[in-house]
């Protein structure tokens, strides 16, 4: 079925008598070189086994399917699964999972495996805090997700921020093109981006992820201000103890966060490390 055309998916949205959902992010696409360029861009072969969050009707998952091992796809909504089990059948190597996503404890896949979405815009943040600390991650990842945020991520000081400084401490990021919003139906508010997180497994594995975590969490929490202010009150430091952590490890306190590269966020997290732990 072609599931390219506007007039196949809402007339197969009729025979189930359901509707696209909203509050579940789906949007679907229905752009046939859209698809075929993050399938090129995602570099797959046939010893890949990928995990797609959020299969809704199938499109991506199918070309998915011709070039890979196995797709594990994990879809939350079980109305829609009715339309693609019906879309992939035929397709041996697609294994549907009903579930949320999120609430999937731990990912049992002892190989090594690649993620491959168009995330429903709600999820990105909690999703990939999910996968980059999980203990077995992906190696890699291809995204799709709104425009706005992609640019966020790949940001770099002196115009850093929470989320760009977050996921780079993991992995890698680029930006490898945008997607109009007309490739969508039903048509989102914003354009789309497929980004590319790469290089998952390998970095900063020595640094304390959790403590990182509240170091920036702690960091940005008032973006403008001087990254010193931000300290204060908020650790188990006194103001003095804060100015001389600051000083050792040689980073201007009136500084603002997104001034920090990742590597004086790691300083920083190290020096706290020493000193309240
Ligand atoms: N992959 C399809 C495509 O590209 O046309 C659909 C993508 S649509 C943006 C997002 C899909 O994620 C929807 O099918 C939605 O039901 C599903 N979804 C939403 N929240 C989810 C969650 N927490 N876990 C798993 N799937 C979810």
């Amino acid at each position: 079925m072609n599931l390219y055309s506007k007039k196949n998916i809402i007339n197969l949205f009729k025979k189930y008598n359901i509707k696209p959902q909203k509050k579940l992010g789906q949007n679907f696409l229905i752009d046939k070189n859209i698809i075929k360029k993050i399938i090129r861009s995602s570099n797959i072969s046939k010893n890949d086994i990928v995990l797609e969050i959020g299969p809704g009707i199938g499109t991506l998952t199918i070309e998915l399917s011709k070039k890979v091992k196995k797709v594990i796809a994990i879809e939350k909504d079980k109305t829609i699964i009715k339309i693609l089990k019906e879309t992939t059948k035929g397709f041996k190597n697609i294994k549907i999972i009903n579930q949320d996503i999120l609430k999937i404890k731990k990912i049992k896949i002892n190989k090594k495996y690649k993620i491959i979405a168009n995330l429903p815009y709600y999820i990105v943040f909690p999703f990939l805090k999910k996968f980059l600390e999980e203990e077995n991650p992906p190696h890699e990842m291809i995204l799709t997700i709104q425009k706005e945020v992609a640019q966020k991520i790949v940001k770099k000081p002196p115009k850093a921020n929470f989320l760009s400084i977050f996921i780079n401490f993991y992995c890698d990021s680029k930006i490898l093109f945008f997607i109009p919003k007309e490739s969508f139906w039903p048509k989102p508010k914003v354009d789309g981006a497929v980004i590319k997180l790469s290089n998952i497994k390998n970095k900063n594995l020595e640094v304390d992820k959790f403590l990182f975590y509240k170091v920036i969490k702690i960091g940005f929490s008032s973006p403008r201000k001087k990254i010193i202010n931000n300290y204060f009150n908020n650790i188990k430091l006194n103001k003095k103890e804060v100015y001389n952590l600051f000083n050792k490890i040689n980073i201007n306190p009136n500084l603002r966060p997104e001034n920090l590269s990742l590597k004086d966020w790691i300083k920083l997290t190290e020096e706290i490390s020493n000193l309240i732990l």
